[in-house]
């Protein structure tokens, strides 16, 4: 009986250390779940819920952001030399992408967008030394830019389409149905290779009344390290304001691009360490997002 009491001290000690030393780990960790479905290289779909809110049936849609390597232009490939602006399809090299990339954009889902503006929360908490305010100021930053874009103009007139920043307790992506907060924080993106997952729920329905109800995205600072690559040496490092632009694409609404002749586009799927062409829309960007929105 002792022994049993003894053997018990000793699992609730090391339950205790473990606790002690795992829970914002464990809280922070986001994984697709096992029944979700892959159905593009980046994309998998979550499933069906109810949406709290307005009770209505909701789909679920995780896109994962992936680091791809990058030959250089002028590297051979394929039938000869990759020079920039040749059409790169089938070409593992980026070749500097497509001169007339109007046609490069693509939709979650055709017609889901946001049609009530709601506010998002964020928790800047990084392993990266990153300053709190950066993330906050450049996270308003970039949805500027979406906004701006969304009259298909950057003319600076505006679309209010994600709001903004209020406080508020970020608990976590949401991988199996919505819980009203839109949420922004680092953490651990389970998928090898996963630079950052952004979730996005939207209502069923024909494409003229799809609403998309929430959003959450998680930068993985576990894998990655992340900067501002205008301040600092980013040679294995992820440039924040690059990843969090893209990802906002699809908060809006935009889905990933995979084809090679649109690689200069924002919403293009992968991403590289110190790339920063990601920052500012192109034209298949503001084609995508204004084609929603105006
Ligand atoms: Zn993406």
């Amino acid at each position: 009986m002792k022994k049993f009491v003894v053997v018990g001290l000793i699992v609730l000690l090391l339950m205790g250390v473990v606790m002690a030393f795992n829970p914002a780990k464990e809280a922070k960790k986001v994984s697709i779940p096992a029944n979700a479905l892959k159905i593009s290289p980046n994309t998998y779909y979550l499933g069906k819920a109810i949406d709290k809110k307005s009770g209505k049936v909701v789909e679920g849609y995780a896109f994962v952001k992936y680091k791809k390597s990058f030959g250089k232009p002028g590297t051979e490939c394929g039938n000869g030399v990759c020079e920039p602006g040749e059409n790169a399809r089938n070409c593992p090299v980026d070749c500097g992408g497509n001169s007339d990339s109007s046609t490069c954009y693509a939709f979650i889902s055709r017609g889901a967008k946001w049609r009530t503006v709601e506010d998002y929360i964020v928790n800047p908490n990084n392993a990266d030394g990153l300053d709190e305010n950066f993330i906050r100021d450049n996270i308003a930053y970039d949805i500027s830019k979406w906004e701006d874009a969304a009259d298909g103009l950057l003319d600076d007139n505006s679309v209010d389409i994600l709001g903004n920043e209020v406080a508020g307790v970020v608990d976590g992506a949401d991988t199996s149905s919505p819980d009203d907060k839109n949420e922004v924080y680092f953490g651990d993106v389970a998928e090898s290779g996963a630079i950052a997952v952004t979730i996005v729920w939207y209502t069923i329905g024909p494409p003229f009344a799809r609403e998309i109800v929430e959003w959450d995205m998680v930068f993985d600072d576990y894998d990655f390290d992340w900067a501002n690559c205008s301040l600092s040496d980013c040679t294995q490092k992820m440039d924040f304001e690059n990843i969090a632009t893209h990802e906002l694409g699809h908060a809006v609404g935009l889905d990933d691009l995979y084809d090679d002749t649109c690689s200069e586009e924002t919403m293009y799927g992968y991403a590289n360490y110190n790339e920063t062409k990601k920052r500012t829309l192109e034209a298949g960007d503001i084609a995508g997002v204004s084609e929603l929105y105006s």
